[in-house]
């Protein structure tokens, strides 16, 4: 079986978040089922040189976007046994970062309409092409509307993976004619139509052969309008097409075993050993070094989706209680100065880092004791995965992925892997937080929340085998 993956992000090339996670691991999981899994990226100008150097030009095409005709260059390379693909167009990607332009729909369908065009210059014909978010949702309808007789292209199946049901990639309807050379016979309820504008997730949802999102809680969820975010009515209507499939981990590159970015590596067996993860985290933020005080920890992007105003409306409160609080991450103004703010007149007890720093966000999930994820909505999330397979207690709010992957300690029958709360407030969490450091120490609670933690499986074994099975119903 043939599994071609086009995404706009992937590890370790390009990451604003927990996309760029999954396509860079899931691939491999696959490849381990006996799946021969390719994958197409566009080649941003962010690339590390010593991957740029490593590219093979393979082959160069022109790709049409209504009146427009652009280059495309296609570079192959190999990494770690997977092949990728590089689409390269200096016009659409040689910019600082990933996203946030105002092209954001050309660009993007330029991306789909090159990766179909080049398919047969690739010396890989898959039998599924599988396409992650909004980004390249609106290659299965491109596929159907412009490729269905040409034989190359046949029977090519499609799925979409919906990672975040928030970005669906809204544009006015000219781009109809204008970008994707579709007439507006499209532009209908049923179709691509949505509020009078065009949604290109929405197409990806109508035109792809299977639909899975992230979490089994999720898939449930985006049916409901409170999380559907105005598509809960189509997802609803198509309950057979629609699979939550649990994201798992990378669990090469997050290993507290053999970790060479933290500063001491530990196993479940040797967990006393995050103490000193602690102290040399506690000297890196220049926060008071004090190894009994309990180090709580955000790591995320500063959204309104992470549940940050829960935090904000408490946050003096929590700052009352005998802890430590290390934030990574940027995002909204409003939450990035919230932190800064916070740790201006906390600087022994709170650090705030507002950037993107893969290094020391190993640093704190093998250093913090808890990590906090309050989301309002969480399709997956990967930060509290990583927590637990450091041993660090996600705090959390019973969501999507969250509510699927944290199991609240039961203290009689000493069950559970983290603490949660259901309603999305304020104070539901900071009493969840008091509770969970209740047990911060407590022996022999302490040792088995921890224990159970580290050894929660969330690796790609049991979800790649979900993926090969949807797969598997797609080509018969
Ligand atoms: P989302 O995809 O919504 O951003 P996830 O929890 O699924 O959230 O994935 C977030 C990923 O990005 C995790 O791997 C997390 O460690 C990482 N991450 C988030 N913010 C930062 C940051 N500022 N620096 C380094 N890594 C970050």
């Amino acid at each position: 079986m043939k599994v071609l993956f086009a995404a706009s992000e992937c590890v370790p090339f390009f990451k604003s978040g927990g996309l760029a996670d999954v396509i860079g691991s899931l691939p491999k999981a696959l490849k381990s089922l006996g799946i021969e899994v390719r994958v197409v990226l566009p080649k941003y100008q962010t690339l590390a040189e010593e991957f740029k150097a490593m590219l093979t030009p393979k082959a160069k095409l022109n790709v049409q976007l209504g009146w427009r005709n652009q280059y495309c260059g296609v570079e192959e390379f190999e990494y770690q046994g997977l092949k990728y693909y590089f689409l390269d167009n200096e016009f659409y990607f040689k910019r600082d970062s990933l996203y946030g332009y105002f092209d954001e729909a050309e660009r993007f369908i330029y991306f789909s309409k090159a990766v179909l065009k080049a398919l047969p210059y690739l010396d890989f014909r898959p039998d599924i092409i599988h396409v992650h978010d909004w980004q390249v949702s609106i290659l299965p309808l491109l596929l159907k509307a412009h490729y269905s007789n040409d034989f190359f292209y046949q029977d090519i199946k499609t799925i979409l993976t919906i990672h975040n049901l928030e970005y669906q990639g809204v544009f006015p309807k000219e781009i109809l004619p204008d970008l994707l050379d579709l007439s507006y016979d499209y532009l209908t309820v049923d179709k691509l139509e949505f509020n009078k504008d065009l949604n290109l997730l929405k197409g990806g949802i109508v035109f792809c052969d299977a639909v899975t999102t992230v979490s089994p809680t999720y898939a449930l969820e985006i049916q409901d309008p409170f999380y559907g975010k105005r598509l809960d009515g189509l997802l609803r209507s198509k309950p057979n097409k629609l699979k939550g499939i649990i994201n798992g981990i990378d669990y090469s590159e997050w290993d507290p075993e053999k970790d060479s970015l933290i500063y001491a590596k530990y196993t479940g067996e040797t967990i006393e050993k995050k103490l000193a993860n602690k102290i040399a985290l506690q000297k890196q933020l220049g926060l008071k070094k004090d190894p009994a005080l309990p180090v709580l920890a955000i790591i995320s992007r500063l959204v309104s989706q992470k549940g940050l105003d829960l935090v904000e409306c408490v946050l003096n409160d929590l700052l009352k209680r005998d802890l430590q609080l290390v934030v990574l991450g940027q995002g909204e103004g409003t939450y990035e100065r919230l932190f800064k703010e916070a740790a201006k007149t906390n600087p022994y007890k709170v650090s705030t880092n507002i950037r993107f720093d893969n290094e020391l966000a190993h640093r704190i999930y093998a250093g913090a004791d808890f990590l906090l994820m309050p989301s309002l909505f969480e399709p997956c999330g990967l930060s509290q995965l990583i927590a637990l397979r450091y041993g660090t207690i996600p705090i959390v709010r019973e969501t999507g992925g969250l509510k699927d992957t944290v199991l609240s300690f039961n203290e009689s029958s000493q069950e559970g892997n983290g603490f949660s709360f259901a309603n999305y407030n304020a104070h539901d969490m900071l009493f969840t937080i008091d509770r969970a450091l209740g047990y911060y120490n407590l022996e022999p609670y302490w040792s088995n929340l921890r224990k159970t933690a580290i050894n929660s499986d969330n690796s790609w074994v049991n979800s790649a085998k979900e993926y090969q099975k949807v797969y598997t119903s797609l080509l018969v």
